[in-house]
C-alpha cells in the first residue's frame, strides 16, 4: 500500500522518520509531499494513495475525489475540522484523528499564556498569583484532563462541564464537576476553552456567557476560534475592562482585539501542538493507525462512523 504524508507545515524530521519506519516495518511504502504551495500539487499526489496523513492540511470534496485508491485518512493531532468528513464517509475513506498525542503540550501552553495574563502580560508591574484561584475547564476530554493536573500542581481550585462526560468521571479525577456550562463561568475566576469545533459549540462562547464571569474573570482558548462569538466578545470586553482574552487562536478580528491593550494576547500563528513531543507523537501514532487499518480493518479512531 502507498502511504502519502501530505504536510504543508512538515512534520519534524525525527517524526517523518518514525512514520517511515512504521510504514516501511510493516512492508507499506512512504511517499512524502511536503511544503506543498499549490492545491494541485496536494490532487496529483493523492492520484494513487491508499493511506494519507495530514496535519492542519485541507481534505476536502475534491481533494477525496482526486484521491482515487484512497481508503484512510489520518489527521495528526486531535482537531479533524480540516477534514470533509462527510465527503469522506460518502466515497467510503475512513477518517480518523489522533486524540490525546499532543493534549500535554496545549496543556502546557494554557498555563504559558495563563501566567503570561496574571503578571500583566510582564509589564512590571504587580500582577496576581494562580495559587488558590478557581480554573474553569470546559470540556474534559484529553487536553482538559491535562489541564486538570497541571493546575493542581499551581494549587488551583479546578472545576469542569463537560457536556458528554459523567460528573462522577469529573469528580474521581479529584475536579469539581460544575452543573452546567453557565455555572463553571459564574463561578470562575479562570475559563479554559477545551471543546472541539460542532454545530453545537460554534459561536457559544458569546457575551451572555463570558459575561457571568467574576470581576478580572481571564478566558483562554486553546480549541478552535470558530467556538468564539467575536463580535460579542468584543462588546463585552469594550464594556467590561477587568476582562481578559489570551488565546492560542488567532481570533479573525486580532486587530479590534488588540485594541484592548494588556487584556489581550494571540500567539501569532497556532503553538499548541508545536512540540518536538507532540509532533513526533502524533506522526507516528498516525502511522500505526493505518498499519493495524491495514491489517485488521482497526478503525478504533475513526471520527466518520
Ligand atoms: P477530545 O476529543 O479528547 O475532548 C473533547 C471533549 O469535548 C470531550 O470530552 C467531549 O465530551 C467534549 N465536548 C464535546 N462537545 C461538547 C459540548 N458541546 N460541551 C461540552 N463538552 C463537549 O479533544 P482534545 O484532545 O481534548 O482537544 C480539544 C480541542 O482542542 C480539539 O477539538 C481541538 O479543536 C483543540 N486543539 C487545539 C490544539 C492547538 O494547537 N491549540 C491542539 C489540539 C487540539
Amino acid at each position: 500500500m502507498k502511504v502519502l504524508v501530505a504536510t504543508e507545515k512538515p512534520f519534524a524530521a525525527a517524526a517523518v522518520e518514525g512514520i517511515r519506519k512504521e510504514v516501511e516495518g510493516a512492508g507499506h511504502e512512504l511517499a512524502l509531499l511536503e511544503k506543498y504551495t499549490e492545491k494541485q500539487q496536494l490532487l496529483d499526489a493523492v492520484a494513487d494513495a491508499d493511506a494519507l496523513i495530514i496535519r492542519s492540511d485541507k481534505v476536502t470534496a475534491e481533494v477525496l475525489e482526486a484521491a482515487k485508491q484512497l481508503k484512510i485518512v489520518v489527521r495528526a493531532g486531535a482537531g479533524y475540522d480540516n477534514i470533509d468528513c462527510e465527503a469522506a464517509k460518502a466515497k467510503g475513506v475512513v477518517a480518523e484523528n489522533t486524540p490525546g498525542q499532543n493534549a500535554n503540550a496545549v496543556a502546557e501552553l494554557v498555563f504559558g499564556m495563563l501566567v503570561y495574563a496574571v503578571r500583566n502580560f510582564y509589564n512590571g508591574k504587580a500582577g496576581t498569583e494562580l495559587l488558590g484561584k478557581k480554573l474553569g475547564i470546559l470540556a474534559f476530554g484529553n487536553v482538559g484532563r491535562n489541564v486538570a493536573r497541571i493546575a493542581k500542581g499551581f494549587g488551583m481550585d479546578v472545576y469542569a462541564y463537560d457536556a458528554f462526560c459523567p460528573a462522577d468521571v469529573i469528580e474521581a479525577a479529584g475536579v469539581h464537576a460544575a452543573s452546567s456550562q453557565d455555572a463553571l463561568f459564574e463561578t470562575c475566576d479562570v475559563v479554559s476553552l477545551h471543546i472541539p469545533a460542532t454545530p453545537e459549540t460554534k459561536q457559544s462562547i458569546d457575551k451572555a456567557l463570558v459575561g457571568k464571569m467574576k470581576k478580572g474573570g481571564i478566558l483562554v482558548n486553546t480549541a478552535r476560534k470558530e467556538v468564539i462569538n467575536e463580535p460579542e466578545l468584543l462588546e463585552l470586553m469594550a464594556e467590561r475592562e477587568d476582562i481578559k482574552f489570551v488565546t492560542d487562536i488567532m481570533p479573525d478580528a486580532n486587530d479590534e482585539f488588540t485594541k484592548f491593550a494588556g487584556r489581550y494576547f494571540s500567539t501569532p500563528k497556532k503553538m499548541g501542538a508545536q512540540t518536538a513531543e507532540a509532533n513526533i507523537n502524533a506522526g507516528i501514532a498516525a502511522a500505526k493507525q493505518i498499519n493495524a487499518f491495514f491489517k485488521d480493518g482497526c478503525t478504533k479512531f475513526q471520527v466518520n462512523k
